[in-house]
């Protein structure tokens, strides 16, 4: 398993705010001191602005540089222009990695599925997910997944990727929930699965397996994971019920899909999330 991570990412925080620089310190630290599982550690690399801008418009990079909030959840942070282009770049060192037929997962930060293409929302600052997929399918490859296992709707990466040949984009979600979208299919590749709170581990599974088939039956080439770890029982900003044994297997059924995978971390916002990155990374690479 390669993790691709950059201590760097730790350097920005808002105080009280659930997007905080230890859910990236304290995985690492997890996983440097676990022997269970054989990890390699790589850095992110950088991005060309011509990768972002298959996702984004020159506006919305240029106002990564403005220094004023862009909501009251996703505060200006000096350097974040920096930060989001390093996450950016790891998905995409992500992407070429699981070319080579490695798994790898990024455990970069700020996260990326909110971001639309003109603007940063919901801790999101650019789409990361949607560079690596718009990345893959401008470099020879002819379909690819998106499966987002974060309670929150994917809303940015759907707008991004709403209607483009090759892309297939399918989202598990707790509706109601920020940001309030993905409540039916869009276009003629967007799927999404709106969960209601509190619902029963065994149905969310049940949902999860159904999205799944789904998107492999779509016969892509590649799948990227946004892989967001909020809907666990104990996060602090959904209502699900998902547990520890689910992110495993959640990491299996992706595995046996048998389908060249990476992952991304988006969300995940209790302190117990080391230990559900760990469990799902075991689900996604043991043997
Ligand atoms: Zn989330």
């Amino acid at each position: 398993m390669i993790i691709i991570t950059d201590e760097q990412c730790t350097g920005y925080r808002q105080a009280g705010h659930p997007e905080r620089p230890e859910r990236i310190a304290a995985t690492a630290s997890k996983l440097r001191a676990q022997t269970e599982l054989p990890v390699r550690w790589s850095l992110p690399g950088s991005v060309e602005d011509a990768a972002l801008l298959r996702a984004h418009s020159q506006e919305h990079l240029d106002r990564l540089r403005d220094d004023r909030d862009f909501d009251p959840d996703t505060p200006w942070h000096p350097g974040i222009e920096k930060y989001a282009r390093s996450s950016a770049a790891a998905a995409l060192t992500a992407l070429k990695l699981a070319r080579e037929g490695k798994s790898v997962f990024s455990l970069m930060r700020p996260p990326g599925h909110h971001a639309t293409r003109t603007r940063a929302m919901g801790f999101c600052y650019l789409n990361n997910i949607a560079v690596a997929c718009l990345e893959a399918l401008a470099t020879g490859c002819k379909r690819i997944g998106v499966f987002d296992f974060d309670v929150h709707h994917g809303n940015g990466t759907e707008a991004i990727l709403l209607n483009r040949p090759g892309a297939y984009f399918a989202s598990i979600h707790q509706f109601p929930c920020y940001p309030g979208s993905g409540t039916r299919n869009v276009g003629d590749n967007c799927f999404n699965y709106p969960v209601a709170p509190k619902t029963a581990r065994e149905e969310y599974r049940h949902i999860i397996s159904s999205a799944l088939e789904h998107l492999a039956g779509l016969k892509p080439q590649m799948i990227a994971v946004s892989a967001g770890f909020d809907c666990y029982a104990r996060d602090p900003l959904a209502q699900e019920l998902l547990e520890i044994e689910d992110f495993h297997w959640i990491g299996e059924s992706i595995r046996k899909l048998g389908i060249p995978t990476f992952s991304l971390l988006e969300g995940g916002y209790s302190d117990d999330l080391p230990e559900l990155i760990f469990a799902y990374l075991k689900g996604i690479d043991s043997k």
